[in-house]
């Protein structure tokens, strides 16, 4: 190892001396007055006064100086501080070469070793050159950094290695005015590649009384890029925070917010300068206060925590947010929490809606009669309701339904026939809608069912089947019973069709048979009466008075059965008839009636219809014939007939102020002989509203009866306006 004189220390980041040469500790013996010794901190080595100084020029260049300071009258003390590095280039310690400049040494020949010994060890890039340029000495650090030899670098000017521009001159400006510049620079390899470099240049004046400049400089590269990537990371962790959609903040130990981003301040609803005063446990609802509080103490605690929780505004708007807390670690020391809050309402929102939607889903087809069944592409049950999955597996929930096929619980050849029909509709994507099937359930019961069949894909585009099916087979066995049931009644209704005609057919031979052997009794009784008046005492000729009257009546009898029979069939030509005209004439018929009861009568206004004008003549008769049969004694009759125009049909009312009759009788006066009062009361044989009956029946109308005893009766009937 090279022995030198020049006394050096080396010494550590916190001024601890770690090892010293043997001029050192002459040095420090002699001038100083102590002995060096590990860890002696320089603070104790240095008198107050230098040591001030130079602590501060140390902490001002990172350690890289070279200053003297005033010692004694005549002493300075000269001290180069460098940073020695270790094998991967990173400052290890520090070397500070020390040295008493006093006139005894100024022509010192050792005095100029030294410190050339220094110039040329020294890991720094040292030139000492004429303040107005040329370089006089440079040391092997500037010729390894600049890639020149040192009688190349002695050649150049300072423009070859520093690149000339504005700082540059401001820089030679301010030192030559300052006597030293520090500053940032850029400098020029001998390749051409350039370098940020850090230029120290103090102006001093040698022994011989010469203007010199010594300047340092420092290759910044890896600093400017630790720098920039550092500045980078700042950046990019900047927009992170400002520009992130989610609500991003910080808090302290005790909850109140340090710092919150745009997205923040959006939830929170308040300026940032409010939201900085605020804690955030208010802005929490008040049911999730206590579990978020644990959430944070963990979270202050190292913990990182995440959970939900409902948020309120300042302003009282009500959100749910998804947390994600964090601690903020500052010196290995919790300062803090960082936080990280996405507002999940809608999803929230959705996931409840969802939620209902599912349930009123499964409500429903859980509800429904019908068997519902999805599968997919496997023939595995994947949905099933409870119709389905207790009708036709058996089993008591859909859970034990899932992942099953129908292998599982039909038949082989039953089960076989069902997986075939559901490959197909899977494959040919064909839906089978309301197919008439018979299906076995898990019983081996056979059912008739209608089917529905609906292939579909799910989302990664597999296929799958929904499956629709109603147990029909009550249906069909009603269906069939109702056939039955109609073709008995067919048979039925025509055999009543055929016994109808065969019975009217034998009242009309009957009826019309009867006539002439009866006026003949009537005739011959007439005669019998005629001609043996005088010979007959009182009782026969009372038995000739009932016979004869017993004749005429069953001759009236037997003139309305005829009529009763003849409705409907006999065709009468359809004409357009003016009804109003048809019941006047009628009236005109009956008009010795009116006028022996003194009755009055009131006619609406009445359409003109395109019917059989004899039959709706007779309909009228009877009807307005009855109204003045049956009316009271007890006041004078009003007959009033009127029209009402429906949709569908025309509906007539003839109504009167007479005896009227008991409400429960107003079905039976419409059946043929059926009569309500004594003969002698008043006349009638029971046919006429069995008449009217039969008419409006063959009309495809209605006929009835609304009647008070004592007070009167209103008859109606309709007559479709298509008939
Ligand atoms: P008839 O008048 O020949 O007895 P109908 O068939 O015309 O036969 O009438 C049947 C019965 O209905 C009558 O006997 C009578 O008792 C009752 N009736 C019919 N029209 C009226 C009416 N306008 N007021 C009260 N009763 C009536």
């Amino acid at each position: 190892m090279k022995k030198i004189v020049t006394p050096v220390l080396k010494i550590d980041g916190n001024f601890e001396i770690i090892s010293w040469n043997t001029s050192a500790e002459e040095f420090l013996n002699n001038i100083l007055n102590k002995s060096p010794k590990a860890q002696l901190n320089l603070e104790e080595v240095f008198p107050p006064g230098i040591w001030t100084k130079f602590h501060s020029d140390f902490k001002t260049n990172q350690g890289i100086f070279h200053n003297i300071y005033t010692f004694s009258e005549t002493e300075t003390i000269e001290v180069f501080s460098s940073p020695c590095l270790d094998d991967e280039g990173n400052i290890k310690n520090y070397s500070l070469c020390i040295k008493v400049v006093s006139p005894k040494y100024t022509n010192s020949c050792d005095n100029i070793i030294q410190l050339k010994n220094i110039l040329e060890n020294s890991s720094l890039a040292i030139f000492l050159s004429d303040p107005s340029g040329p370089i006089v000495e440079v040391n092997r650090a500037a010729c390894k950094l600049f890639g020149y030899s040192i009688e190349e670098l002695k050649q150049l000017s300072r423009e070859d290695i520093i690149q000339m521009n504005s700082d540059l001159e401001t820089a030679i400006a301010q030192r030559n005015k300052a006597g030293e510049i520090r500053t940032e620079l850029v400098g020029i390899k001998k390749n051409g590649e350039t370098f940020p470099c850090e230029v120290h240049s103090v102006i001093y004046t040698n022994y011989e009384g010469e203007k010199r400049t010594s300047t340092t400089i420092v290759d910044i590269s890896d600093r400017k890029k630790q720098e920039l990537i550092a500045e980078n990371s700042k950046q990019a962790f900047q927009s992170l925070f400002d520009y992130n959609p989610d609500a991003v903040y910080s808090f302290d130990l005790k909850g109140n917010f340090v710092d919150l981003n745009q997205a923040a301040l959006n939830l929170v609803e308040g300026p940032r300068e409010k939201a900085r005063e605020i804690n955030f446990l208010p802005l929490i609802a008040p049911e999730d206060r206590d579990r978020v509080m644990m959430h944070s103490s963990k979270a202050v605690s190292g913990e990182v925590q995440r959970y939900q929780t409902n948020f309120i505004s300042l302003k009282g708007t009500k959100k749910v947010l998804d947390v994600t807390n964090f601690p903020i670690y500052v010196n290995k020391k919790i300062t803090g929490v960082y936080g990280i809050a996405k507002d999940i309402s809608k999803q929230v929102e959705i996931e409840q809606k969802l939620r209902e939607e599912h349930n009123m889903f499964r409500a429903i087809i859980d509800y429904i009669p019908d068997h519902i069944f999805v599968i997919n592409e496997k023939h595995e049950t994947i949905l099933t309701n409870h119709s389905f999955y207790k009708n036709y597996y058996g089993v008591e929930n859909e859970q034990e339904s899932l992942g099953l096929t129908a292998l599982d619980f039909f038949e082989k050849e039953e089960a076989t026939r069902v997986l075939e029909d559901n490959t197909r509709g899977m494959n040919n994507g064909i839906p089978v809608i309301n197919r008439e099937d018979i299906v076995q359930d898990f019983n081996g019961k056979k059912n008739y069912t209608l089917l529905t069949k609906v292939p579909f894909r799910f989302g990664d585009n597999k296929k799958g089947l929904v499956g629709i099916s109603r147990n029909i087979t009550e249906i069909k066995e009603k269906e069939k019973a109702l056939e039955e049931l109609n073709e008995a009644l067919k048979k039925h209704a025509d055999e009543l069709a055929l016994s109808n005609k065969e019975l009217e057919q034998f009242a009309y031979i009957a009826s019309h048979d009867l006539q002439e052997p009866l006026r003949m009794v009537t005739s011959f009784l007439t005669q019998l009466k005629k001609k043996y008046n005088n010979k007959l005492d009182d009782r026969a000729q009372q038995y000739i008075y009932f016979a004869h009257d017993g004749a005429t009546r069953m001759r009236q009898i037997i003139l309305d059965l005829l009529e009763y029979s003849r409705v409907g069939r006999v065709a009468h030509k359809v004409t357009a008839v003016n009804l109003e005209h048809l019941v006047s004439e009628v009236l005109s018929l009956q008009k010795k009636s009116i006028e022996e009861k003194n009755a009055k009568i009131k006619i609406g206004v009445l359409p003109e219809l395109e019917v059989e004008e004899p039959v709706l003549r007779q309909l009228f008769s009877n009807l307005i014939g009855n109204a003045l049969k049956y009316s009271s004694k007890e006041r004078q009759p009003v007959i009033k007939i009127s029209s009402l125009k429906n949709k569908k049909h025309w509906e007539f009312k003839i109504s009167d102020n007479g005896i009227g009759f008991e409400e429960e009788f107003k079905e039976q006066i419409f059946i043929i002989f059926q009569r309500l009062h004594q003969r002698d009361e008043y006349e009638g044989t029971g046919i006429g509203l069995a008449i009217c009956k039969k008419i409006v029946d063959n009309f495809g109308g209605k006929i009835w009866v609304k009647s008070s005893l004592g007070k009167g009766s209103n008859f109606y009937f309709t007559i479709p306006k298509q008939f």
